[in-house]
């Protein structure tokens, strides 16, 4: 462990730094950085940007760890989901030697970010888009690279490998690190709040948002990361968890529950709110079960937006 103080990150040992981004609220939304000794000097790649406003925290977390915004020689984006990727053409305008790694599926939402915009004010409404996420810039096509399945980046040394894993979205990669035999998962793995650690460890749960949620395809792309036997899983929500095997059961059986629940309420009426009722049960139980003591209301405020997106996303899956 260093000896640097963060005013925004942690240091998750292994050269790995969570990067609070402040997206919704403290402990919900991490960019990674990812640093190697070089000998000319430390060599930096970021997994996930957040939002345009996350970009100074970054900037401030490399301030913060010595190094200056030309370190940078990757930007890794696991999907291209605003709460990952929404910041990316800002923060690679403010490191100008970094090459952005993304999935083939995204690279030209990145380049040209129009559409990824206009998909969110549809979603959200001009008004929140702009608060949130401010606007999206361009990024060079000639700084792009698509990650195919299996690429390796040679972060002076340090290999990270992109491997395809749809379900959460069908642009989604995760960055497996064999230095800290982590796996960078974006929303592949689920998410865990540190709100809901216990002597049992993290709590973890899948997202199902909008709008290609596809548990079978999600069911595969965890086995292949449980095939690397990963010691850690940095979910972008939120920070490094351990303990894989157990999180690896809970989150498939937990996939399970919510397929049931999907197909239950399948041709009900109203079946949004019957899905987050449903939801929101689950998740209680669950969290009781995990020896969870918050009381109910805190549990459903910290997961309002998580019910909310998921419904919507069975909603989309359900048809
Ligand atoms: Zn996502």
């Amino acid at each position: 462990m260093s000896n640097y103080s963060f005013r925004y990150a942690s240091d998750l040992g292994g050269g790995v730094y969570a990067v609070d981004t402040g997206f919704v609220r403290a402990q919900f939304d991490a960019s990674y950085i990812v640093t190697q000794r070089a000998p000319s000097s430390e060599r930096i790649a970021v997994i996930d940007t957040g939002t345009n406003y996350s970009v100074p925290r970054i900037l401030a977390t490399l301030f913060d760890l010595d190094c200056s915004p030309e370190q940078v020689d990757f930007i890794i984006l696991t999907h291209v989901h605003l709460d990952h990727a929404g910041g990316a053409g800002m923060l690679m305008q403010a490191c100008p030697n970094a090459k952005l790694v993304v999935h083939p599926r995204g690279a030209k939402h990145m380049i040209d970010p129009t559409q990824l915009r206009a998909g969110a004010v549809g979603v959200y409404g001009e008004q929140t888009v702009e608060k949130d996420y401010g606007t999206l810039l361009p990024i060079q096509k000639s700084r792009v690279i698509e990650a195919s399945d299996g690429m390796m980046i040679n972060l002076a040394g340090r290999m990270l490998t992109c491997i395809d894993t749809p379900g959460h979205a069908k642009h989604h990669i995760t960055i497996w690190d064999q230095m800290t035999y982590g796996a960078f998962t974006g929303d592949t793995f689920g998410l865990s709040y540190r709100e809901f650690d216990t002597e049992k460890g993290a709590f973890i749960i899948p997202t199902t948002t909008p709008i290609q949620f596809d548990p079978h395809a999600l069911r595969i792309s965890l086995k292949r990361i449980m095939a690397l036997k990963p010691d850690c899983i940095y979910p972008t929500h939120f920070s490094k968890v351990t303990g894989v095997p157990r999180l690896y059961q809970k989150l498939t059986d937990m996939l399970t529950q919510v397929e049931d629940l999907g197909k239950s309420l399948a041709t009900a009426e109203q079946r949004h709110k019957l899905l987050k009722n449903g939801l929101l049960n689950l998740y209680i139980q669950e969290l009781r079960d995990h020896g969870c003591m918050l009381s109910d209301s805190k549990i459903e405020q910290l997961l309002s937006t998580d019910i909310e997106l998921n419904a919507q996303g069975m909603g989309v899956w359900l048809g």
